[in-house]
């Protein structure tokens, strides 16, 4: 099974498109619900962390990294 890892501001990719044919969402709120804005629309969803888990596909663009192994230097 695999473990999916999402956090806040990330875009992620549901296993439905919105109704705009979007399928790209990013995640603005994080807590027992996790509130998403569609990326075309604006439109805002609501949905409990359980729900969100279930119908999450992917995460497409990750903003901040949990592991962070290396710093860059120049
Ligand atoms: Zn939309």
């Amino acid at each position: 099974m695999q473990l999916k890892s999402y956090g806040l501001h990330d875009i992620v990719e549901m296993k439905k498109p919105h109704a705009c044919q979007t399928n790209k969402w990013e995640i603005i709120r994080m807590g027992m619900d996790i509130r998403l804005k569609c990326e075309h629309c604006g439109h805002l969803v609501l949905m409990p962390r359980r729900d969100f888990n279930k119908k999450m596909k992917k995460v497409l663009v990750k903003v901040a990294p949990i592991h962070q192994e290396n710093e860059e230097s120049e």
